[in-house]
């Protein structure tokens, strides 16, 4: 599809999303489907992040700001030289406690993005993280839905059910499955006393597959240069460093970021880099 009707078709998906807020619109016209198996769950998760990634680069900027889309990409500057490490979509039998082993040789800590229906299914690796001391286990909705697909009442319920993920005395963080905001949901979790997380570094660990590339198409899409397209380590550094610290975006579910992020720890710290928190306050104002 040429991209001025592509512009066409996403504008019009966008505007009629409004007034029906069940209808499914991706960048290929083709609907994301349910999933069960964890190989169909990444692939479903890659369609989502794409469909965000063509929507942000197709739609003009006022209409996706009025309708409070997109607002994950954080585009205020870090606090300099500081990143904060996020985990997304857990927690996982096969993730969690080995991200917690890195974190614990390397004395960092981290914020757990979880799922509410999987943190439900493995209650001990909650407890885990809770029990690693200052990292924060966090909301992620309970099932992980794109809340531009799904209407007001079920976002809601989304929000809510997953609730009890936050801890008592711990600052309230939401993070929006794929980064697809919306007006009434920044509203609510306002309301209950959420800070919204977003990131200024999206590792796109989504995008590059088991044995460490990511297809030209999907490199563009993320911003991945054309030196780091089998290089998932490369392209995290790098962005980090164009971005002087931030907000790193990664998913538990992710093998690349399992292998590498030992590394990657390694490497940021040697670059002069220093690992906050989301919660700590020079980063209060990259928080919504
Ligand atoms: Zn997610």
């Amino acid at each position: 599809m040429k991209p001025s009707r592509y512009r066409q078709h996403a504008v019009s998906c966008l505007l009629l999303a409004t007034t029906l807020a069940a209808t499914v619109c991706t960048a290929t016209g083709q609907t994301p489907s349910p999933t069960t198996s964890a190989q169909d769950e990444t692939a479903s998760i890659r369609q989502h992040h794409l469909k965000r990634l063509h929507e942000r680069l197709s739609v003009e900027p006022a209409v996706l700001e009025s309708h409070c889309r997109y607002e994950s990409e954080i585009a205020t500057a870090p606090p300099l030289n500081r990143v904060a490490l996020t985990f997304d979509d857990g927690p996982t039998t096969s993730g969690t406690a080995y991200i917690l082993e890195v974190l614990k040789k390397y004395n960092i800590h981290a914020t757990f993005f979880m799922v509410g229906e999987k943190a439900s299914q493995y209650p001990e690796l909650v407890a885990q993280v809770r029990a690693a001391g200052h990292d924060v286990v966090a909301n992620h909705s309970w099932s992980h839905p794109n809340f531009h697909d799904i209407d007001v009442a079920r976002q809601t319920g989304e929000v809510l059910r997953a609730d009890s993920l936050t801890t008592p005395d711990l600052p309230k963080l939401f993070r929006y499955p794929y980064g697809n905001s919306t007006c009434e949901t920044n509203q609510l979790v306002h309301q209950h006393g959420y800070q919204i997380v977003g990131w200024h570094v999206d590792s796109c660990d989504w995008a590059f597959d088991k044995t460490g590339a990511i297809d030209t198409r999907e490199a563009i899409s993320c911003g991945v240069p054309r030196q780091y397209q089998n290089d998932y380590v490369g392209h995290v550094l790098a962005a980090v460093r164009s971005r002087r610290g931030g907000i790193i975006l990664m998913h538990e579910i992710h093998p690349n970021t399992l292998k590498k992020l030992d590394t990657i720890v390694a490497s940021l710290l040697a670059g002069g880099f220093e690992f906050g928190m989301v919660t700590d306050k020079d980063f209060q104002p990259s928080l919504r």
